[in-house]
């Protein structure tokens, strides 16, 4: 991108939003935890933005957008780059528009309802319902540096999706507003059905700017790990408190040894050996949780109360991807998948993958709310990997024995596993960014206007 280029978007900002050149910096704020996949790193490293751009404002936005719509530059919207995907990591070059700076909660309505911006941590978020008696129904492991517009754009679900299902469930984003690339870039207002036009889209039909996000009355919590001779025994009883609604919980994950092992800071609540089950349960029932464990021959490793993000141990720092992170951290040849098991045959369906790849995959479960009230099992099991082909074949396997798999180690919308099947991230994308400028080459069945050979889908 020619230089001038900065120079121009600087002038059009006001005086406290920046443009930055810098290039280890533009290439810090290029990145994000794609270095998950093995696979995904080979083909992102080194991919970068020309040029940071951090606005204040969305009529700042608007003229970033027209700038670079006229210029042909493409743009690249970051909240705080803890995507593990390479969703927020430029493909080809120009501008990555950070909204770490766009950080307001509007208000808290007292119908439980947040209006927030974009760069609005989750974290702070959820501190501040929990002043008004409310709190997040679900968020990712990475609630206290993730940004709220970065988890409508390449999230899916996380703590409190055992209750309250994934972010695109039951209503849970009321509505949002999305700056178009369009000559002149204009504000659109998505509510109801039409939020899915845009949730998951990866930032490549739209830049939420405006976000009406409902959150459930709040919970005094308290945190539980329960051990277990044989995985088998967590399962089923991880199983049994997940899916039985009379239990208020937040989190329930299951661990196979020795995924525990990889845990240091709570290593002391993992008996050798043994599988390990992660509760946040309502206060009131922790100890009708305890003595239920008991007579399913669980033992009690930990029990205490939550107090909040600084809660020491925060048992969520090894729940849904952090888990991974652990693992990689311990031995960097570990990576995952993302499953989702049939909630009648998950048995059998785990004894086929354990009878044909051993330890090289390792069972982390987590359970989901459906759209249809049903608790399922889902997991994020980690993979030891060793070739491409390895785990394409695994992938494969998974699928014919009918688990569902969002690959984690693909770079576009369309492989990732939430693509909508009736295309309506697509035929969003095609009003909003007809020359295709919004992250370039995520959302690999658009072709730009002109062109012939996009996929034939119409509405
Ligand atoms: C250790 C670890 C644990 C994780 N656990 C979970 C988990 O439990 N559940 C989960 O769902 N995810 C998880 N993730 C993935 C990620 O942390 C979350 O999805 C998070 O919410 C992303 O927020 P972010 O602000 O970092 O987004 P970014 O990474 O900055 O962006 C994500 C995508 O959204 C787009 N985007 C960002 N802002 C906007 C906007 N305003 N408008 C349009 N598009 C936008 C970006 O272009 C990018 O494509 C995990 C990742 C890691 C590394």
């Amino acid at each position: 991108m020619d230089s001038s280029h900065a120079i121009a978007l600087a002038s059009l900002l006001g005086p406290d939003s920046r443009v930055l050149t810098n290039p280890q910096i533009v290439e810090r704020l290029s990145r994000d935890f794609y270095w998950y996949s093995p696979v995904l790193r080979r083909q992102l490293d080194g991919k970068v933005g020309d040029v940071v751009v951090q606005p204040l404002s969305v009529r700042e936005i608007q003229s970033v957008l027209r700038y670079c719509r006229a210029h042909d530059i493409p743009v690249t919207t970051r909240g705080a780059g803890t995507g593990n995907y390479g969703q927020a990591v430029p493909l080809r070059g120009g501008v990555v528009l950070d909204l770490a700076g766009m950080d307001k909660i509007e208000t808290i309505q007292s119908d439980g309802v947040a209006v927030c911006e974009p760069g609005v941590k989750l974290g702070v978020l959820e501190n501040e319902a929990r002043k008004l008696g409310w709190e997040l129904r679900c968020y990712p492991s990475t609630i206290v540096k993730a940004s709220i517009g970065g988890f409508l754009g390449g999230g899916s679900g996380g703590i409190g999706t055992v209750a309250h299902g994934g972010l695109r469930d039951f209503n849970t984003v009321r509505a949002l507003e999305v700056v178009t690339m369009e000559a002149e870039p204009r504000i659109v207002r998505h509510e109801g059905e039409a939020v899915h036009e845009i949730l998951h889209a990866w930032g490549t039909n739209g830049i939420i700017t405006r976000i009406w996000l409902a959150l459930a009355p709040a919970v005094v919590w308290s945190q539980c790990v329960v051990a277990f001779d044989t995985f088998d025994a967590a399962f089923d009883f991880s199983e049994r408190m997940a899916t039985d609604g009379g239990w208020t919980k937040r989190l329930v994950t299951t661990f196979e040894w020795p995924i525990p092992s990889f845990f240091k800071p709570v290593r002391r609540y993992a008996p050798e050996g043994k599988a390990l089950v992660f509760f946040l349960i309502a206060s009131e029932q922790l100890a009708a949780l305890e003595a239920a464990a008991q007579q399913a021959a669980g033992e009690v490793t930990y029990s205490g109360a939550y107090s909040g993000l600084r809660t020491i141990p925060l048992l969520s720092d090894y729940t849904w991807n952090h888990t991974t992170l652990w693992a990689i951290r311990t031995d960097e040849a570990y990576t995952y998948l993302q499953c989702g098991f049939d909630p009648v045959t998950v048995r059998q369906q785990m004894h086929q993958l354990k009878e044909r790849y051993h330890d090289e995959i390792l069972f982390h479960m987590e359970f989901m709310k459906q759209g249809d009230g049903r608790v399922a099992p889902g997991a994020i099991p980690l993979v030891y990997y060793r070739n491409e082909e390895r785990l394409n074949e695994m992938i494969n396997f998974c699928r014919e024995i009918g688990v569902f798999v969002a690959n984690p180690h693909v770079n576009n919308v369309e492989g990732g596993g939430r693509y909508r099947s009736d295309h309506v991230q697509l035929l969003a994308k095609r009003r909003y960014d007809s020359k295709g400028l919004l992250n370039p080459g995520k959302m690999i069945s658009f072709e730009p206007e002109g062109s012939t050979a996009g996929t034939a889908v119409t509405r």
